[in-house]
Parts: C-alpha cells; structure tokens; sequence
C-alpha cells in the first residue's frame, strides 16, 4: 500500500467518530504522521489499530454538587476518560477550569496515550476534570467540590486501574483534597493519585518535573542543531507548574529568561528575569495565588491582555500555558523574532497552523507528547515510590528524569524524517509512541 493510500484511509476514518475540533486536530495531527508506518505494516491495517485508538474504552460522566461558602448549592460536570490500558492503568491529569468540555478531555487523553508511550513506562493513558473553576474560589469551597468530585471518582480509580494526576487548575492543594476524601472512603492509602503533597506519599521532584523536562527535551533539541542552551534567551508563556519550573530550569543553565505569562497577559523582562525573582514569582503563584499584573520587578513590563512573543527577542520558545494559544499569526511573529526552537511545555499550544509556519520557517518543533513527557514519567515514579514503600531523594528523581527525557529525544530522532537537516520531532514522537500502542494492540488480540 503507498503512504498516500494509508493517510487518505486514516482520514476517513476520523470522520466516522465524529470528533470534536481539538479532539479532530489531534488525530488528523497523527493521522497524517503514521501514513508511512500503516502503509508497511499489513498487520497493523487487518488489526485496524488505528480505528481501535479512535475510540475511548470508556467515557465517564457525573454530577458535581457542592456548597459554596453563602450556603448556596453549585453544580458542575465531572469527567474521567479512560482512553486505552493497553500499556499500563489509566494514567492523566484532572483539569478544572470553565473552558473543560469533552472534546478537551478525550483529544487530551488521546495524547496522553502516546505521550506515556513514549516513557517507556507502563502506563495507558486518560484524562479527566470538571468545568470547574478553582479561581477565586476559597479554600473550603476548592475543598468541598474536591470531595464530591472524589464521592463519584473513587469507584472508577485503582492504583492499577486508573492513576489521575494533576493539571490546570489542579495542583498540590486539590490533589490533596481529593486523595483525603478517597482515603476517608475507601480506607486505601494506596497512592492512587501522583502529584501528591509529600507527606500525603507524594515524591520530591514531581512539582518541578515538566518544566525541567521541557528544558532538558529543548536543551536535547539544540545540541543535536549544533547549538546550547547556556548564553541563549527564552520566553515562556503560562505563569503556573510548567511555566515557573521551567524559567526555573532554563536560569540554572544560564539561559535568559524574558517572558512569563497568565491569562491576565505578559510580563516581560528584556534583559532576562534573576534567580530571585523567579523564586518569588513561585512564591507569589503558588501561595499567594496572585495574578502578574499585581507583580512587580526591576526591568519587567507588564503588557496587559496581550501574549509575550512580539515583546522581547529570544532562541527559544516554550509555550506553557494552554492549548490553541500559538496561532499561525503568533508562529510568524515567533520566526520573525528569530526564534530557532520551539518546545511544548503545554498540550497542544500550537495549531496545526503554526506547526505549518514553524516546517516552512525553518523553526526546530519539539511536540508536547515528547516534550512534557517529564511529568507523567516522574508520576510514575511516584507510583513505584508508593507501591513499593520507599521515599525517593530528589537527587534520584531528577537525575532519573533527566535520563527519561533523553531517552524520547532518542527515539524522536529515531523515527522521524529529516528535511533539509532538521529533525521532524512532531512526526517522529507520533510514530514512536504509535507503534508501541499498535505492537501492544496486536499482541492483545480483539
Ligand atoms: P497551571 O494551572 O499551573 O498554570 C496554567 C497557566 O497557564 C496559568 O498561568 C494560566 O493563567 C495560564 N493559562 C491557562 N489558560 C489560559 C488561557 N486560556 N489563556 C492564557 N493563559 C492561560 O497549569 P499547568 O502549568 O499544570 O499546565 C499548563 C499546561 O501544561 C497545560 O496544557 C497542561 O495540560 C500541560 N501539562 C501539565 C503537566 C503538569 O505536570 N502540570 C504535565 C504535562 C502537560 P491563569 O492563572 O490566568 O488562568
């Protein structure tokens, strides 16, 4: 069968699941990544692996009612998708924010499946939230929705069934809440949830661990072009997890750091944010819960409502935010910068627009399946932790993490094609992760 053939195939079966738009844009992402992978394999067609990873195992949807602090009764909508446990349990993060519909949920736990493929651990992959918004909400009343949302979630979950995670808007102190309420439940301190405070069994590490990630998949990325990382300048977007640990990262290899963002708009610092300020701006993020208009710092410039890429010049761009915020027009002002390396620290920040503008400019392009794949490896050292009832230094984590991350930049390099010497890492993580998915689908019959 020519590749032609294979991709015109797996394009009509999209339209038979009828996806949603960013659930579409990631399969058609794949889709048109694996042409030449289906068209080798008759084994892969007559097991029609890719149609078989179209469709969730299951989609879980519940009520969420809870009280809030005037006594007023809320509702919400709660998710868990549990896209496929072909490598391992149902593992992903829990986002809670008002823009959580399901297509985010199943084109999330569709990249997840690939993302965790990658790892090489054993672990499938899921995603899950509410339409719930944590912002502006009191702790009690973040407190009480997590509780609900765990009285319907705890019959779905299992620490070899199905591992949630955190994500946007989903951070230590919900991850908390919730894994309080499954104990109290179940009477399980089984780990079932990664992303945990430590003393609750969570791992030293894990809340740096897809920013520095991100950087290290970058930092891989400009070796292999013949470049580095120290000396180069960086602008980041999103102000949360991702973000500030990978500025953080970035600073200790001696990159200037000259961006960060929320949805509120840009603080940019031309001539590079310091140690210290970055400290306080995780300070002032993850326990005042402050908003960047409100920060203020020597050399930084806050540009309200506007994204950071046309206010500085920098190498490298690392989207952290949120997915769909790097359009075609955003792409050529980030080329037109100067920019060389583009790594995901966010799921799916860039279009397939802007993809396009980053092939045709020349731009290194390193996905988020690979590129953030840090966070869900080191989740999954945290399940190792609890299962086998130790406690992990840092040191072990980050230095295992750092390994991790090599690793998929390996087998990226390994299976994508190279045009015009730049190493294709969309298509090469998409082959990668798929034909571990499709090796495993094989084995297990139907
Ligand atoms: P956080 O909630 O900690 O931070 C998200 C940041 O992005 C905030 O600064 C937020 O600003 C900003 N943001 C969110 N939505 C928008 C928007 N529509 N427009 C502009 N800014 C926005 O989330 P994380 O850092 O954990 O996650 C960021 C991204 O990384 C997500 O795509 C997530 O799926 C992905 N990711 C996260 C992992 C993790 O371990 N945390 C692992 C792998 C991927 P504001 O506060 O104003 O909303």
């Amino acid at each position: 069968m020519t590749t032609m053939d294979a991709t015109n195939d797996l394009a009509s079966m999209i339209d038979l699941v009828n996806p949603g738009t960013l659930y579409r844009s990631a399969i058609e992402e794949v889709a048109e990544s694996i042409g030449p992978v289906i068209a080798e394999s008759e084994q892969y067609r007559k097991a029609r692996v890719f149609e078989r990873l179209l469709i969730p195992d299951r989609v879980i949807r519940f009520r969420v009612e809870w009280v809030n602090d005037e006594g007023g009764v809320e509702v919400n909508t709660g998710w868990r998708v549990e896209h496929t446990n072909v490598l391992g349990p149902y593992k992903g993060g829990l986002r809670f924010h008002p823009s959580v519909t399901e297509d985010t949920l199943q084109f999330l736990a569709y990249e997840q499946c690939f993302k965790n493929a990658l790892t090489g651990q054993p672990i499938g992959g899921g995603k899950g939230g509410s339409d719930f918004d944590p912002k502006g909400k009191s702790d009690n009343e973040v407190m009480r929705f997590c509780q609900s949302f765990m009285r319907e979630l705890y019959r779905h979950i299992g620490p070899s069934v199905d591992v949630p995670a955190g994500d946007i808007g989903v951070g230590g102190r919900e991850i908390g809440f919730l894994y309080g309420q499954y104990m109290k439940i179940t009477k399980q301190r089984d780990g079932v949830l990664t992303g945990k405070p430590v003393g609750l069994g969570g791992l030293l590490g894990r809340t740096e661990a897809t920013g520095y990630g991100c950087v290290t998949f970058a930092e891989a990325m400009m070796k292999h072009r013949g470049d580095k990382i120290a000396g180069s300048r960086v602008a980041i977007s999103g102000a949360g997890n991702v973000a500030l640990y990978a500025a953080e990262l970035a600073l200790q290899k001696e990159a200037k750091v000259v961006s960060v963002s929320d949805s509120g708009g840009s603080l940019v610092c031309e001539n590079g944010f310091n140690g210290d300020q970055i400290k306080e701006l995780i300070r002032f993020k993850e326990v005042e819960r402050g908003r960047l208009k409100d920060w203020s710092g020597d050399g930084c410039v806050f540009h309200s409502e506007d994204k950071p890429w046309k206010h500085a010049e920098y190498d490298v761009a690392l989207p952290c935010a949120t997915q769909h915020e790097i359009e075609e027009s955003d792409a050529k002002v980030i080329a037109d910068r100067g920019c060389l390396y583009v790594a995901e620290g966010a799921n799916m920040p860039c279009t397939h627009g802007a993809r396009s503008v980053f092939h045709d400019r020349g731009v290194t392009f390193g996905p988020g399946k690979a590129a953030n794949a840090g966070g869900v490896a080191t989740s999954c050292f945290e399940m190792s932790q609890n299962a086998g009832h130790e406690t992990w230094t840092k040191d072990r984590t980050l230095e295992k993490l750092h390994g991790v991350m090599l690793d998929i930049h390996e087998q990226c390099v390994e299976h994508a094609p190279k045009e015009n010497g730049i190493v294709n890492y969309g298509a090469g993580a998409d082959r990668a992760g798929f034909v571990k998915l499709a090796d495993a689908i094989v084995a297990m019959g139907v």
